[in-house]
């Protein structure tokens, strides 16, 4: 194992240590507007992302025609989604941050799954070396500063 697997292994420990804690002291209005963010990122079609005109416009300013991790075309890859790079199941306050959205294809969106960051560069590290420095790049640094 180099150094780098083992800063990441434990910078995704801290994380998650720090994400745990978070979780317990969201309040009632955090999860109604966690709901309400919900519907509003909501994939609907192959192609679309979102329910509403709000949302696939942010997707059309946000995306071109060309996944950033893997560089296929989203028409071969499933379509178009709207991730969270910090995944919702673990920092659900995140999930109503622009910051911590990214499109992307499908396919990489059902492999990336609950995956945390850390844990994510780190299996694409071992499995994609290609795709690395996509991700790295695409690392959300300053979400991830203000989890310390
Ligand atoms: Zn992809």
């Amino acid at each position: 194992m180099n150094l780098e697997d083992k800063q990441l292994k434990e910078l995704f420990s801290l994380a998650n240590k720090i994400g745990n804690k978070r979780y317990h002291k969201l309040t009632y209005q955090d999860f109604e507007n966690y709901r309400k963010f919900d519907y509003w990122r909501y994939i609907n079609g192959d192609y679309e992302c979102g329910t509403t005109q709000e949302s696939k416009d942010w997707v059309t300013e946000n995306s071109d025609g060309y996944c950033p991790i893997c560089e296929q075309h989203y028409s071969v890859k499933g379509g178009k989604s709207i991730d969270h790079k910090l995944p919702r199941s673990q920092y659900p306050w995140l999930s109503i941050d622009f910051q911590n959205l990214w499109v992307i294809c499908r396919d990489c969106n059902q492999e990336k799954s609950d995956m945390n960051w850390y844990e994510y560069e780190h299996y694409i590290f071992v499995n994609y070396p290609n795709w690395y420095p996509a991700v790295k790049m695409a690392r959300p640094k300053l979400l991830l500063n203000s989890l310390k």
